[in-house]
C-alpha cells in the first residue's frame, strides 16, 4: 500500500515513517531527505536548493517531481511508499496521481497529524538525528535508550539540521499554511483523507496509524 503522511514541519512524519519502514518493510520517501543528500553531494540540484531550504521556503516543483519520478522507477518502492514531505503544493499533488495512474499504482490513505505551533517549534529546535543511518531523536521527547548511542546502528555521531532555528521554522510553518494545508482539502474530497492528533505520545500515534493501515479504525 502506498500512503501520504501529511503534517507541517515537526508533526512528526519522519518518525511515524522510519518506524513504519522498519516494522512493516514499507519505504520512506522524504523529499526532504533526497534534497539534503543531493546538497551534501553538490549535485546540480543541491546547488539549486541548498539557499531555498537555508531561507525555510520551498524548492520548486519541477525539480521535487522529478526527484520523485526518479525515484519511483526503483524497483523496491514495489514494496509500498509512505510519501513524507510530499506533495506539498496542489501542483505535487496532480503530478503525483499522473504518476501512479501511468504506473498502475494508487494511494491508499492520506494520513494528517495536526500540532500546534509552539509544539512544533519545540520540536523542531530539539531535533537531531544520527550522523550515520539518519534515526531521528530529540533532546526531550525521544533521546537514544543509552545516552550518546544511536538505537538503529550504534554509532556515536550526531546531527542537527541548519533550518532547525525559530526563524526558519516560521517561515516554513508560513509556507505550510499558505501552500501545503490546501490540499488535505483536495484528498478529503477524494475520501482518502484521515487525521490523526499529532500531540499524542509517539507510540500513541504509531499505533494508530497502524490501525488505519490494517483496516481496523
Ligand atoms: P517531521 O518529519 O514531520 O518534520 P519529525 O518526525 O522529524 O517531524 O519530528 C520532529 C521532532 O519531534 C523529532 O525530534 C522527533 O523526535 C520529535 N517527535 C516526533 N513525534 C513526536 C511526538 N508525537 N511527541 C513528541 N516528540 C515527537
Ligand atoms: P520538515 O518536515 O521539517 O519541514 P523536510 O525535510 O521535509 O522538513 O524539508 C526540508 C526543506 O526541503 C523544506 O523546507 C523545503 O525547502 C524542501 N522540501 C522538502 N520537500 C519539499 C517538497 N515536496 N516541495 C518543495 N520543497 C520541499
Ligand atoms: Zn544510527
Amino acid at each position: 500500500m502506498n500512503i501520504i503522511l501529511l503534517g507541517p514541519p515537526g508533526a512528526g512524519k519522519g518518525t511515524q515513517a522510519q518506524r513504519l519502514q522498519a516494522e512493516r518493510g514499507m519505504v520512506q520517501l522524504s523529499t526532504g531527505d533526497m534534497l539534503r543528500a543531493a546538497v551534501a553531494a553538490g549535485t546540480p540540484v543541491g546547488l539549486q536548493a541548498k539557499a531555498v531550504m537555508d531561507a525555510g521556503q520551498l524548492v520548486s516543483d519541477d525539480i521535487i517531481v522529478a526527484l520523485i519520478a526518479d525515484r519511483l522507477e526503483q524497483p523496491d518502492t514495489k514494496a509500498g511508499v509512505i510519501f513524507d514531505g510530499f506533495p506539498r503544493t496542489t501542483a505535487q499533488a496532480d503530478a503525483l496521481d499522473a504518476m501512479l495512474a501511468s504506473k498502475g499504482l494508487e494511494l491508499g490513505h492520506v494520513i494528517e497529524l495536526t500540532v500546534d505551533e509552539d509544539a512544533l517549534v519545540e520540536r523542531i529546535t530539539g531535533r537531531f538525528s544520527c550522523a550515520k543511518c539518519g534515526a531521528g531523536y530529540h533532546d526531550r521527547f525521544k533521546q537514544p535508550r543509552q545516552p550518546g548511542v544511536c538505537d538503529a546502528c550504534g554509532s556515536t555521531e550526531f546531527k542537527r539540521r541548519p533550518d532547525d532555528n525559530e526563524e526558519t521554522v516560521r517561515k516554513r510553518m508560513a509556507e505550510y499554511r499558505e501552500k501545503t494545508a490546501p490540499i488535505s482539502n483536495y484528498y478529503r474530497e477524494k475520501g482518502l483523507l484521515r487525521v490523526i492528533d499529532g500531540m499524542a505520545d509517539i507510540d500513541v500515534v504509531y499505533g494508530e496509524i497502524a490501525s488505519i493501515l490494517n483496516g481496523k479504525s
